[in-house]
Order: structure tokens, then sequence, then C-alpha cells
């Protein structure tokens, strides 16, 4: 297994620095970005809408084409976007984002200019069974980071893990080390770096030959960051996974089964960090509503 386990010491306030082993730093940047303009695949296009159109009969909501996949079918379309060459993208979205996404037009760009975009929050899936048609299941983030790093096990794909403080992101390292003991992870780097130091980390992930990338570091940054910064990392396939690498390595707890199959995981998330999360889903699930009602509103009246 290769390591290389790049960190930035800099807390929020100070510099960052950035440190790779030996055997990163000596080696030439050998590989190049895997983007083929010119190439094209059934399910995978450069544009949510496109994928949407050409993959799954998703939904749009709130101008954010949603993917209508399973977990097993969003596996198997990441599988088909990795070998038509890179570089790709896939995003989630809960009611916050969506929200969100209304308002930063940076945001909604990198939404729309993934390859897809599943819904990580119940609250997606029941909106879209008002406007229709309803989405066969949630795809999380973290159940789909998950369920990649078994699969890059089994089909030998190499990991980057980007994102969170310096004690998660080792904790998760730690942690995928023992669960998938096979699985080559090619280095990490938490997420408290300041933006000039974005090309040194691209060209430290370039350096690693990664094949998979996993960003950690909450929306809008890292949802933005991936679409601005893929094509300097070389790796075929990317995902925001939002908060994963706090709940994988043991830092915050995860909602109980029953609380995230009734939709309630969201309540559990509040009850442990209210100061941080209060606006985001009292006001965001609010907005969210509004939203939904509007785009019904709007659909009547264009029939
Ligand atoms: N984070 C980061 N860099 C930043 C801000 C946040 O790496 O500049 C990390 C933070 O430590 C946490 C994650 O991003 O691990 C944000 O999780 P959040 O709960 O906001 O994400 P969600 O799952 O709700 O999308």
């Amino acid at each position: 297994m290769k390591s290389t386990g790049g960190e930035s010491t800099a807390a929020e306030s100070g510099s960052t620095r950035v440190e790779m082993d030996n055997e990163v730093v000596n080696s030439p940047p050998q590989r190049q970005s895997h983007f083929h303009p010119g190439e094209k695949l059934k399910c995978s296009t450069s544009s949510a809408a496109r994928a949407l159109k050409n993959c799954s009969n998703g939904v749009i909501i709130a101008g954010i084409p949603v993917a209508n996949l399973t977990e097993d079918e969003a596996v198997a379309l990441i599988d088909e976007l990795i070998s038509v060459g890179g570089p790709h993208y896939g995003a989630v979205v809960n009611a916050a984002k969506v929200v969100a996404a209304d308002r930063d037009p940076e945001l909604k760009r990198a939404l729309l200019e993934a390859d897809f975009v599943t819904a990580d929050g119940m609250s997606v899936v029941w909106a879209s069974s008002v406007l229709g048609p309803r989405l066969k299941q949630r795809v999380t983030g973290i159940d789909l980071f998950e369920r990649l790093l078994a699969h890059a096990e089994e089909q030998e794909l190499t990991v980057y893990f980007l994102g969170a403080r310096d004690e998660s992101v080792r904790g998760l390292v730690e942690l995928a080390r023992n669960r998938f003991p096979a699985l080559r992870i090619a280095g990490y780097h938490n997420g408290y770096f300041q933006e000039s130091d974005s090309e040194a980390i691209c060209e430290e992930i370039m350096r690693s030959r990664a094949d998979l990338l996993f960003v950690a570091m909450g929306s809008p940054r890292q949802e933005v960051w991936i679409k601005s910064h893929i094509l300097l990392t070389g790796v075929r396939f990317a995902l925001g996974v939002g908060g994963s690498f706090d709940h994988l390595s043991g830092k915050v707890r995860r909602a109980p089964k029953w609380m995230q199959n009734s939709g309630l995981e969201w309540l559990h998330r509040f009850v442990q960090e209210p100061a941080r999360l209060w606006k985001r889903y009292l006001i965001g699930n609010s907005a969210f509503v509004l939203l939904i009602l509007k785009q019904l509103v709007g659909g009547a009246r264009s029939r």
C-alpha cells in the first residue's frame, strides 16, 4: 500500500504548509489528465442535465436535475465513467444544498456540470414524489462513499482523501486500512488550507496517481473546488462527501438506521451540533418547501 499522507499543518488562521514524503516529492508528475474532450458515453456527459436525460428519468428540483439511480446503478455509472476516461465527478444534494444553489450561481454551476447528482436527503425524495417522477431511493454521499471504498478495493482503484480536520482524515485512513485491507490509499490531506495552496495539493494528488478522489470540505466549498480543480488532479472520478470523514472516523455519530430511513437524520445531526446547523435546517427546510411550491405553481401555470 502506498500511503503518502501529505498534510497541511495550518489551522484556520495560519499559513498552510504542505508536507509530502520523499517518495512523492521526488517522483516526477507522471499522470496526465484523463480528459479526452471528444469522448462520449451513453450515460456520461459533462452536464447533469444531459446525464439526467440520457441515463435516468430523474427529476428536476429547483433547477437541479437529480438522477433516478439506485446505489447499485450509481456505482455502475461511475464504473462506466471511469472506463471512458476522466475527469468526471458526482454530487449529492439535500434540501439545504438545493436552497443554497438557488442563491449561489457558483454552486449551481458546479452541480449542473456534475456527471450526476443524487438525493442525499429524504426531503429531496419526498419533493420528487410531489413533482414526479418519484426517485427510486436516496443515494447519500456517505453510503456511496463507503460502497466505493469496497468497490475500489475490489477493482484495485487507488483513492485519495481530501478534507476535514487532520484527526478526522487520519481516523478515516485508519478505518479504511482496517476495513478494506487491500485498498490502495494514494494519499490524504486535511481540508483546512488556503485557496493559494490548492495548486500544490492538486500536484500532490496528481503525483499520487489516485483514481478516485473523495472531498469532504462541506458545501459549497467541496463542489466548487472539485469543479475548478479536478482537471489538475488527474483523477478519474471525484465525489463530494460532506461530513463523511467525521462520521466514519467516529468523530461525529451518524443517526441510527430507523432515523435515516424515516427522514429524521437531519434531526439527529441538529441535536449534535445545534449552533452550527439551526440555520441550515430551520431556515433551509422552509425555503426548500417554498421552492417546491413555486415550482409546482409554475408548472401548473405553464400547463
Ligand atoms: N471542512 C473542511 N474545510 C473547510 C470547512 C469544512 O474540510 O474549510 C470539513 C469539516 O471539517 C467537516 C466537513 O467539511 O468534516 C463539513 O461537513 P458538513 O457537516 O458541513 O457536511 P455535510 O455532510 O452536511 O455536507
